[in-house]
């Protein structure tokens, strides 16, 4: 192993920082073996945190329906051959009892900005989730909204809010996304989530159209200065009816290498092995837990839209990306050593 890159990593996981071009150094150079060293400093870092346990989601994708033409995403809003779909507040709700009774004490509601969920539908449907189940947590991920609507949305109860700022680097946000959609915004977004209270989670894709390493570089120095409670990271996967069509897929070392140096920079982040990862890999979820991601988030949608939230080829949301797997995800979690919390999953407390 080469001597500077180990010295790098202990640097890491020591100070939890380093400048740019040593990041650039590890995602440019690292050996298998020397990766094994990275995922072993990541896995007893979060191990002194969190022990063995990882925290489960259950994640409900409440509408496909979206406003916004992400250049990159399969649910954008000029794709045609995307059969669109909204749930109910009453299927929200059953997700939620399904999900209870199967063990999830948090739910995740994510989907396109459809303007169908104003705040008042929103909040009226958060009130009913935290009256049936004051012990769970409840996540958002539904995008970009206004100060006023963020504040209403903690009032009535939701915990935690996931957006991914997708790229930390202006220029990459503009080849990423039409113009309208602004890089200065999603970063207002993010500062005001956490003004209200929220948890929040901010993320990236790995192996984007036209990501550099430099930029990956960027990435990791992006969450050393934001320092997100939740970080949500997994490989870009190509959708056929977008123009990114012709893009290769991310991949899934760099994924996991990348896992491994956020939990080093911030030791306690909620870091989710994601869908991404387990549809290009099928031990994907695992290998991104034994990088140091403490995260699962199995789907509890309802089985008649589960192909429909197409973000990308082939998105799993069978299997064991299925919350109804649960007894099948907590024995694979087991068989590498891991186990599954009933906990809200929060983050945890800082040693100072
Ligand atoms: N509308 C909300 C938002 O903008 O945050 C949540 C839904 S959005 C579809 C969820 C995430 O899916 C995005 O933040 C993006 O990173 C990811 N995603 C979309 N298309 C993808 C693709 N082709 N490959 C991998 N991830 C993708």
């Amino acid at each position: 192993m080469n001597k500077n890159h180990i010295a790098l990593i202990d640097r890491l996981a020591e100070t939890h920082t380093l400048p740019a071009e040593n990041y650039l150094t590890l995602i440019r150079n690292l050996s298998d073996e020397e990766d094994a060293y990275l995922a072993n400093c990541a896995l007893k870092t979060k191990e002194t945190h969190y022990g063995k346990q990882i925290f489960i989601r259950g994640l409900i994708e409440i509408s496909n329906i979206c406003k916004n033409d992400c250049y990159y995403c399969g649910i954008r809003a000029s794709n045609r051959n995307c059969e669109r779909y909204r749930l109910t507040e009453e299927e929200i709700l059953s997700c939620c009892e399904e999900g209870y009774r199967l063990g999830f004490r948090t739910f995740v509601m994510q989907g396109g900005e459809d303007r169908f969920f104003t705040d008042d539908v929103l909040c009226d449907i958060l009130h009913h989730i935290k009256a049936a189940y004051p012990d769970c947590a409840v996540t958002l991920s539904l995008g970009e909204r206004s100060d006023i609507s963020y504040r209403r949305l903690k009032k009535a109860g939701a915990d935690r809010y996931l957006l991914r700022h997708e790229t930390a680097n202006p220029e990459h946000y503009r080849l990423l996304h039409p113009k309208k959609m602004l890089y200065l915004n999603r970063l207002r977004c993010l500062h005001v989530l956490r003004d209200v209270g929220f948890q929040v989670g901010c993320g990236f894709m790995v192996g984007s159209p036209f990501q550099t390493e430099e930029m990956l570089a960027e990435e990791l120095r992006f969450i050393e200065a934001f320092k997100p409670d939740m970080c949500g990271i997994g490989p870009f996967i190509p959708h056929k009816d977008t123009d990114f069509r012709d893009f290769g897929a991310g991949s899934v070392r760099m994924t996991c290498r990348l896992l491994s140096c956020i939990r080093l920079i911030h030791p306690t982040v909620l870091l989710p092995a994601t869908t991404a990862l387990g549809t290009l890999h099928p031990q994907g979820r695992e290998m991104g837990i034994l990088h140091g991601a403490n995260v699962v988030m199995p789907n509890l949608s309802p089985a008649s839209v589960r192909k429909k939230y197409m973000l990308y080829d082939n998105k799993r949301s069978d299997g064991d990306e299925s919350a109804q797997a649960i007894a099948s995800i907590r024995a694979r979690l087991e068989s590498i050593g891991c186990t599954v919390s009933v906990s809200r999953g929060d983050i945890a407390a800082e040693e100072q």
